[in-house]
């Protein structure tokens, strides 16, 4: 199927073209169709998958014959990072049309926010809680509301939303068509699409969570103590190239941007306790090439899309095998690939075989040649499953580039090492 054939405004069909999209990823064959014809839509689907575009694509659709003025759609997201990284894409699908959209979070001042309202922008991107401030004063009565979002929904519950939304459905019109979308349906889920929907097309894309194809995953048995300098040395050996690091605590997470900017990795960080002009300047120096690492916490890292991301790190083994998916989701989008590498220490191997139970993985276990390994009492010296990193890389594993001396202010001696700027739409190739 052809982007096309999906009867979209001409100036959709430019843009989703400029952005080297080649046709329509399934859950968008799915959803853009009846969305088309006025249904609503309750579509469990993963991040990577190419949801945003399967929701904003028919939104924007039935906006573009529409008079200007009047906020017609509203997107609700969990966090403020992937409230702007969908106005990113909206930006980005509407750049022929002129539709014009704004994000609404904390942590910012209220005043252009106030004035997005007033000037009755097409949609409003918003995360649930500054909405709600807003909706205290008699601008933001968002009277004309046609189309309505729920993304992300499960991570809203878990988030603690789920009242928030309540609120938020009360003081808006009840809009002509919803888009819900979540990865999960947890049963509160389940009785809030029941509450909302008006007889929606259902679009499951997957019945059990797994990580998307393109991810190949890697583990790395080590000790606590020296699992900063593993990933020194992995990054110093240039087997990886950039990274997004997962760590469980913001603690750590300054911890180990400190040690990586020590050894000369530029690095940056992103979790809770930073602002958003900070978190934004983060993400935009990872995105141009400036910091080879960011290291986040999950909460924040939810909305981080950065294309041509290769490798994602679990510092710490996620507690959950749904928070693996999400981290891991990060890279190999859209049918690119990428490698999901976990730091394990002993005391983590349990957690982790939980998550191979559950996503049905064996991942190979590495043993990183010639690190000075610190052997713990009782272990061998080598890993459970005996890779070498050698042996790895002749099973065909993913190719490493050669060694970098893992710092960039050195000049790079050739042009394919300079840092790669990121941007929406470039697609990683397979070559
Ligand atoms: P999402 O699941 O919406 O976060 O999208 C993941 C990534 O896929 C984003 O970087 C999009 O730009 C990209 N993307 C969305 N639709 C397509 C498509 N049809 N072809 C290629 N890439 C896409």
């Amino acid at each position: 199927m052809s982007f096309s054939t999906l009867k979209l405004h001409p100036t959709l069909i430019r843009s989703v073209d400029k952005l080297g999209f080649q046709r329509p990823s399934p859950i968008q064959s799915k959803a853009i169709p009846p969305a088309l014809e006025g249904r609503d839509l309750l579509a469990c689907a993963a991040t990577g998958s190419g949801k945003t575009a399967a929701f904003l694509l028919p939104i924007l659709h039935q906006l573009v014959e529409q008079p200007r003025g009047t906020t017609r759609g509203l997107v609700l997201a969990p966090t403020r990072e992937l409230a702007c990284q969908i106005r990113d894409d909206l930006n980005a699908l509407a750049q022929f049309n002129g539709i014009k959209s704004a994000v609404v979070h904390g942590g910012v001042v209220m005043g252009p926010q106030k004035t997005a309202f007033r000037k009755g922008t097409d949609v409003i991107i918003a995360t649930p809680g500054r909405l709600l401030d807003h909706f205290q004063h008699h601008y933001a009565a968002l009277s004309g509301l046609e189309y309505l979002v729920l993304d992300e929904a499960d991570r809203m519950l878990d988030m603690g939303f789920l009242p928030d939304i309540r609120r938020i459905l009360q003081h808006v019109p009840k809009p002509k068509q919803v888009f819900f979308f979540s990865a999960t349906m947890p049963a509160p889920i389940e009785k809030l699409t029941r509450e909302i929907l008006k007889k929606p097309v259902r679009i499951t894309l997957q019945r059990k969570a797994v990580p998307a194809e393109g991810v190949s995953h890697a583990v790395y048995p080590v000790l606590a103590k020296q699992r900063g300098s593993l990933l020194v040395e992995l990054l110093r050996r240039g087997h990886i190239d950039d990274a997004l690091v997962f760590t469980r605590t913001k603690h750590r997470a300054d911890r180990l941007a400190r040690l990586l900017n020590r050894n000369d990795i530029f690095s940056e960080r992103i979790h809770g306790n930073r602002s958003q002009p900070q978190r934004t300047k983060a993400l935009a120096g990872f995105k141009s090439g400036k910091f080879r690492v960011l290291v986040a916490t999950d909460i924040a890292a939810r909305g981080i899309d950065v294309d041509a991301l290769g490798h994602v790190v679990n510092f710490d083994v996620p507690g959950a095998p749904e928070d693996y998916i999400h981290r891991v989701g990060r890279t190999a989008r859209a049918e690119a690939k990428g490698e999901a590498i976990t730091l394990v220490m002993p005391e983590s191997e349990g957690d982790l075989q939980g998550i191979e139970r559950a996503l049905g993985l064996t991942i190979p276990r590495i043993h990183l040649e010639n690190f000075p390994y610190d052997v713990a009492p009782g272990t061998p010296p080598h890993p459970a499953h005996g890779n070498t990193d050698k042996s790895r890389q002749k099973a065909g594993n993913r190719k490493r580039k050669p060694a970098k001396a893992g710092n960039r202010k050195r000049k790079p001696a050739k042009a394919e090492s300079k840092p790669r700027p990121r941007r929406f739409g470039k697609r990683r190739t397979n070559s």
